[in-house]
C-alpha cells in the first residue's frame, strides 16, 4: 500500500527534476562526476526531490578524495572551503549555492568506543552508514535514483525505518532516537515503526549522554513538523517526553495550537510558569531571545487581560498591544486560545492582535511645554499612557488634551 506518490519514472529516474535542473548544482556534479570519479546527490535533498519538496541543504557524495575535490573546484573556478576536510568534507559554493561534498567513507573497524573510518569508493556501504532508509537514497547526474536499502518503497508508504537492526543503530548514536521521532513527524504516515519505537524506548538512557545542543536541534525540528502532536503523544505515553524536557508536558495544549512556530509550541507544551522557562533555558539551550519571548508571553497571560478562557474584546487586545507589543500579545493570545475550555470569538481576538498598535499622541516635549521638568515628565507621560489606554485610545484632540491635563499632577 502506498500512502503517497513519488516523482519517480517507471525506469527509476527522478521525474521532472528541478533539483538537477539547477545549473549551480549541475556544475558541481559535472566537475566531480568525470575522469574516473563518481559523484551523486545524497541524503535529504534526494528524499525531498522525490516528494516534490524543496531541498534543505544539498549534500553530494563522491569517490574523489578531498584534495582532488579542492583541485577540481579550483580548476573550474568554483569556490572551495575545506569545512571539515579531515572528515572528507569540502563545501563548494557554486553561483552562491553551497553544496557540501563529502568523500565516501566506510567503517573499517569499531573498537567499541569509536569507529575507525577510511575513505572508500562504495556508494552502497555509504548508504548503510546512514540512519533511515528514506535518508539513504542517492541521485546520479543522469537522474537515476539509487536505492539499496528499500528507501523508495518506505518513502512511498510513509515508513520511517532504521537501516539494519534498530537497537544496534541506536547504540552507535543515541541522537538517532530523536531523529527517528523527528523524521517520522515530518515524513511518516500512520503509526511509528514498531521495531524502531521499541528500540528507542529501550535505549532511552542514552539520551542523557547527548550534548544539549544536539538535543535542542532535533527537538526544535520535531516541534516544527506537521506530525508533531501525534509523535509527542507517543513520546509522552512511553515516558520519554518528560525526560527530554526535564519536566511535565501538556501535549493536548500543544496540539490545540494552530501555529507551527517551534518556540510557541514548546511554550504550550512545557511552560506553566517562569521557572519552567529557566529550566528549559539550561536543559534545551534556549537563546536569551527565546527565553525573553517566553517570559514576555507569561507576563501578558498573568496580567489577566485575556480573562480566564473567554476571548478578550478587540478593545482589550488593542490595550495589550499598546502595553506589551506585538509579539508578546500575539503569543499570549495564541496560547490562551489553545486553553482547555477557550470560549468566545478567539478568531476576532487573534485578528485584532495583527492590527495597528495605538501610538502615544504626546511626547516628553509636550509635557515640558505644559510646565513640568525632570523625572516628573516621565511620570506624567506614564500616567497619560495608562489613562489614554483605559479611555480606549480616543481619536478626538480635545479628549486627548483633557487626559493629558489630568495626568500632569500625580
Ligand atoms: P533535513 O532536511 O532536516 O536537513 P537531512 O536528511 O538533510 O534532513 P541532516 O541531519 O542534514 O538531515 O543529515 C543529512 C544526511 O546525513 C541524512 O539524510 C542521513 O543520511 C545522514 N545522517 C545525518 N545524521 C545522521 C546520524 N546521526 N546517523 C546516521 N546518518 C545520519
Ligand atoms: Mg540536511
Amino acid at each position: 500500500m502506498t500512502a503517497r506518490s513519488l516523482r519517480l519514472t517507471a525506469d527509476g529516474r527522478l521525474d521532472g527534476a528541478p533539483l538537477l535542473d539547477d545549473p549551480r548544482l549541475a556544475r558541481v556534479l559535472d566537475l566531480l562526476d568525470r575522469d574516473g570519479e563518481e559523484a551523486r546527490v545524497v541524503g535529504g535533498a534526494v528524499r525531498n526531490a522525490l516528494l516534490g519538496l524543496p531541498p534543505g541543504d544539498i549534500d553530494v557524495a563522491t569517490t574523489a578524495l578531498p584534495a582532488a575535490v579542492m583541485a577540481r573546484a579550483k580548476a573550474a573556478r568554483v569556490r572551495a572551503i575545506p569545512t571539515g576536510i579531515e572528515h572528507g568534507t569540502v563545501t563548494l559554493v557554486s553561483g552562491g549555492l553551497p553544496v557540501e561534498v563529502t568523500t565516501l567513507r566506510e567503517d573499517v573497524e569499531t573498537d567499541g568506543r569509536h569507529a575507525v573510518v577510511r575513505f572508500g569508493r562504495d556508494f552502497e556501504r555509504d548508504a548503510e552508514r546512514r540512519d533511515f532508509t528514506v535518508n539513504a537514497l542517492s541521485l546520479g547526474r543522469d537522474g537515476r535514483i539509487h536505492d539499496t536499502t528499500g528507501g523508495v518503497a518506505d518513502l512511498a508508504a510513509g515508513r520511517l525505518r532504521f537501516i539494519g537492526d534498530a537497537a544496534t543503530r541506536i547504540r552507535e548514536d543515541y541522537l538517532r532516537i530523536l531523529r527517528f521521532f523527528r523524521f517520522h513527524a515530518t515524513y511518516g504516515v500512520g503509526p511509528l515503526d514498531a521495531q524502531g519505537l521499541a528500540a528507542a524506548v529501550a535505549g532511552r538512557d542514552g539520551l542523557d549522554r547527548l550534548s544539549r545542543e544536539r538535543v535542542r536541534g532535533e527537538v526544535m525540528k520535531l516541534l516544527a513538523s506537521p506530525g508533531a502532536a501525534g509523535v509527542l503523544a507517543t513520546l509522552d505515553a512511553e515516558g520519554l517526553l518528560a525526560r527530554i524536557l526535564g519536566g511535565d508536558a501538556d501535549v493536548a495544549r500543544m496540539a490545540r495550537l494552530a501555529d507551527p512556530d517551534p518556540v510557541l509550541r514548546l511554550h504550550a507544551l512545557a511552560v506553566r510558569g517562569g521557572a519552567d522557562v529557566e529550566r528549559l533555558r539550561d536543559g534545551l539551550k534556549l537563546s536569551n531571545a527565546e527565553r525573553d519571548r517566553m517570559q514576555a508571553a507569561l507576563t501578558v497571560l498573568a496580567s489577566g487581560a485575556p480573562p480566564g478562557s473567554d476571548a478578550p474584546s478587540v478593545g482589550a487586545v488593542r490595550a495589550l498591544l499598546f502595553d506589551h507589543g506585538r509579539e508578546a500579545t500575539r503569543d499570549a493570545l495564541r496560547l490562551a486560545a489553545a486553553g482547555p475550555d477557550a470560549r468566545g470569538d478567539w478568531a476576532a481576538a487573534l485578528a485584532a492582535a495583527e492590527g495597528e498598535i495605538p501610538a502615544t499622541p504626546f511626547s516628553g516635549k509636550d509635557v515640558v511645554a505644559r510646565g513640568l521638568k525632570g523625572p516628573a515628565v516621565g511620570e506624567a507621560l506614564a500616567r497619560f499612557r495608562a489613562a489614554y489606554r483605559d479611555a480606549g485610545f480616543p481619536e478626538d484632540a480635545a479628549a486627548r488634551e483633557a487626559l493629558l491635563g489630568a495626568s500632569l499632577a500625580p
